[in-house]
């Protein structure tokens, strides 16, 4: 193992915690977590604030992280099995949606508008349990339909009024607002929307490590583990979310990077709602406290650096669904999706030396969206 720098101790903030209790049959000593991105530190709090001893190693911290490159607007995406990943991803909404409501955390309800360029989208039933409406589109315009009966169980946990004004039609188009346009796209041929959690990578990611080390937990940055074994021996149990990095680390040949660029520009005058295509090019504008994500790429490819000619028709794509002229690049950012051929690895396993170790790492495109419902289930497995 190899360490460089001091452990860090991140002050506190304003925060207040949405504790999660458990039953502790079998209590750890302590508790190794390798991974500082949102599955480490997610589980970091989890078994911080109910009493673990907890220490998170990682190589690279929050913001240095996939993490940190993510949009990360909550919804089940490039992650498998479906029969696993939509429990985590519905438990995670509801932790999410309270977090909503304590300031701070960067977590807030968005209007999340999915469309199809080319076919008639089948609205999921988990989104429907959650309330989503079919986008209908005509000549002219593309608004929300009358409400669906069936599916109304989850809108009640959070669904504050929509920021943006009612639809109104027979304007001009230059008087419109953002949103309304987005509503008037011919390029789009179907669609749904839902209220749907928001992450502002830029505030949750350290909102999580000041509510980590608010519950005592501490980060020691800048290590490299080659095997599980090299972690200290004093720590009874140790938790695997390296994320990609779990290839080398445990050797997992079914992990696969699909590499996702993004460019962050200003905020969109008007656009509060996000808006997100998957069929090629995959296309999301999503906006953000103080500044908006465009996206994107899915392939499969290790390279980190960003590559301008992406950014350039990232830019081009969002700007025409949009109608809006190209605007200036903040920052590029390019992560790597830790997608798993067999499906997310959440288990529990032992190490040569007879200690446990719970993997949970492999969460593909959707790493926010099942990081709670994930971490609710490490300490289940932990505590076996
Ligand atoms: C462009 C893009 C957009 C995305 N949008 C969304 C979205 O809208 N919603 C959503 O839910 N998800 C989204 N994702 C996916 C999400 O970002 C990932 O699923 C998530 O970041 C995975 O988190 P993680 O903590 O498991 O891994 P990471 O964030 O990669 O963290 C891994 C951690 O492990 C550490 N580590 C790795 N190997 C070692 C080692 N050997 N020794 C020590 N430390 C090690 C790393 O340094 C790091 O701290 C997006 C991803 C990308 C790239």
């Amino acid at each position: 193992m190899e360490i460089v720098g001091q452990p860090l101790r991140l002050p506190i903030f304003v925060w207040q915690a949405v504790r999660l209790p458990y039953k502790r049959s079998v209590m750890p000593g302590s508790v190794a977590i390798i991974g500082a991105g949102v599955s480490g530190l997610t589980c970091g709090v989890v078994f911080a604030e109910n009493g673990y001893g907890t220490v998170i190693f990682a190589k690279e911290v929050a913001q240095q992280t996939t993490s940190g490159a993510a949009a990360a607007v909550w919804f089940p995406y490039d992650a498998e099995p479906l029969e696993k990943v939509i429990p985590w991803a519905l438990r995670t909404f509801d932790l999410l949606a309270d977090l909503s409501r304590v300031p701070g955390t960067g977590v807030s309800m968005i209007e999340l508008r999915q469309f199809s360029r080319n076919k008639e989208i089948q609205i999921p039933d988990w989104a429907i349990s959650l309330g989503a409406e079919p986008l209908i589109p005509s000549s002219t315009s593309v608004i929300p339909s009358a409400r669906r009966a069936v599916g109304q169980r989850r809108r009640k946990v959070e669904n504050g009024a929509a920021r943006e004004a009612a639809t109104r039609t027979g304007r001009p188009e230059a008087e419109r607002t953002g949103s309304e346009r987005i509503k008037s796209l011919e390029s789009f041929s179907s669609g749904f929307s839902l209220r749907v959690p928001l992450m502002d990578t830029t505030i949750y990611l350290d909102y999580l490590a000041n509510r980590f080390s608010g519950a005592g937990g501490s980060i020691t940055r800048n290590v490299h583990f080659n095997k599980l074994e090299e972690v200290d021996r004093k720590f009874d149990l140790v938790i695997n979310c390296a994320g990609i990095g779990a290839r080398d680390l445990v050797q997992d040949v079914n992990l696969e990077p699909h590499r996702g660029q993004v460019a962050i520009v200003p905020r969109i005058e008007n656009l509060y709602c996000a808006i997100v295509c998957d069929d090629a090019p995959l296309m999301y504008a999503i906006p953000r406290t103080n500044d908006c994500v465009f996206g994107g790429t899915n392939d499969l490819s290790s390279a980190l650096a960003a590559d301008p000619a992406t950014t350039n028709q990232i830019l081009a794509e969002c700007s025409r669904v949009l109608r809006i002229d190209k605007p200036n690049v903040l920052a590029e950012r390019v992560g790597l999706r830790p997608f798993r051929k067999s499906g997310v690895r959440l288990e529990r396993d032992q190490l040569p030396d007879g200690r446990i170790v719970i993997h949970n790492y492999g969460h593909g495109g959707a790493g926010f969206t099942l990081s709670w419902g994930s971490a609710r289930e490490v300490v289940d497995l932990a505590t076996l």
